[in-house]
């Protein structure tokens, strides 16, 4: 297992699923204090390597207090229902907007598939979280891991409206889930998907820069200095990549051909032609999903 120190109480696990394109690309944060806290799980097919972190950890599974879900997409929660049965003192936290559908998962499976086809069955089937297990989030809600380790939780929707972000102000650490878009190998690109609501993506990262953090870790993937600047130039590539989307949208572009005009004019997707087969597909199916969400997101307006 990859395991990365982050801060002396901060770990990122890369998951890792037997799935194609996802070597680097699903990370699991554990906070392991006087209580230990898991952001994000992964998907059902990432949990036996999410059980052996554990184990490498010398962390016993019942010793986990919390698991905290940034949002519920497959990729990052789809898990939770198979890991709460392994983890028997655990209390899962997230947006109230996101308890229907931990506790009885068909839709969210289903749209799963809808949008995902065959690598939501290769992420797994999403089991149900039984209810009394799971917390509502409320905004600033404190977790309290002692030793003066303190999480403040904060809700960002846009990505999804069931989003949110931590953040250990002792260390300056922010575990930003997906509101500061997705990094892989230091570059960064936005992450939309539809029913994407541009203004309330912008108002929660001006939340976030208003936090300050010196250290700013993706869901995917991995954490990185300079957090404030990062969240800041997030905040504009999301203005222009939403500005380009449209014109090329209004001129009759399909997502495809908008996606090679983006190619062309920002120089961070350079990235894309460094990766393997697997890894572009799945990039390219997100860039796809983030596109129509940019673009569906104008249309509303
Ligand atoms: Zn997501």
């Amino acid at each position: 297992m990859e395991i990365y120190a982050i801060t002396p109480a901060l770990k990122l696990l890369n998951l890792q699923p037997p799935i194609p394109g996802c070597k680097k690309f699903i990370g699991a944060y554990l906070f392991h204090n006087e209580k230990s806290v898991i952001i994000d799980v992964g998907p059902k097919a990432a949990i036996p390597n999410l059980l052996q972190a554990l184990t490498e950890i010398s962390l016993n599974p019942n010793e986990i207090d919390y698991i905290v879900l940034t949002h519920i997409h497959i990729d990052h929660a789809g898990g939770a229902g198979t890991a709460i049965k392994e983890m028997s003192n655990a209390k899962i936290i997230a947006h109230s907007r996101a308890i229907s559908h931990l506790v009885a998962p068909t839709m969210l499976w289903q749209a799963s598939l809808k949008t995902l086809g065959e690598t939501a069955i290769k992420y797994g089937e999403i089991e149900p979280v039984p209810e009394h297990r799971i917390t509502a989030a409320t905004d600033q809600m404190k977790l309290d891991l002692g030793h003066g380790l303190m999480l403040e939780i904060y809700l960002t929707p846009g990505h999804a409206p069931h989003h949110l972000s931590i953040f250990d102000r002792a260390n300056g650490v922010l575990i930003a889930g997906e509101t500061a878009g997705v990094c892989i190998e230091g570059a960064v690109r936005p992450a939309t998907p539809p029913p994407f609501k541009l203004e309330e993506a912008l108002s929660s990262i001006d939340k976030l820069i208003d936090l300050e953090p010196q250290k700013l870790c993706y869901g995917h993937f991995g954490c990185y200095d300079d957090g404030v600047e990062r969240l800041k130039s997030y905040r504009e590539k999301l203005l222009y990549w939403h500005k380009a989307v449209n014109l090329a949208a209004k001129a009759g572009k399909s997502p495809e051909d908008i996606l090679a005009l983006l190619r062309k004019e920002d120089q961070s997707l350079s990235y894309l032609g460094r990766l393997d087969r697997e890894e572009y597909a799945r990039e390219f199916a997100l860039f796809i999903n983030s596109i129509n969400g940019l673009a569906g997101s104008a249309q509303k307006h």
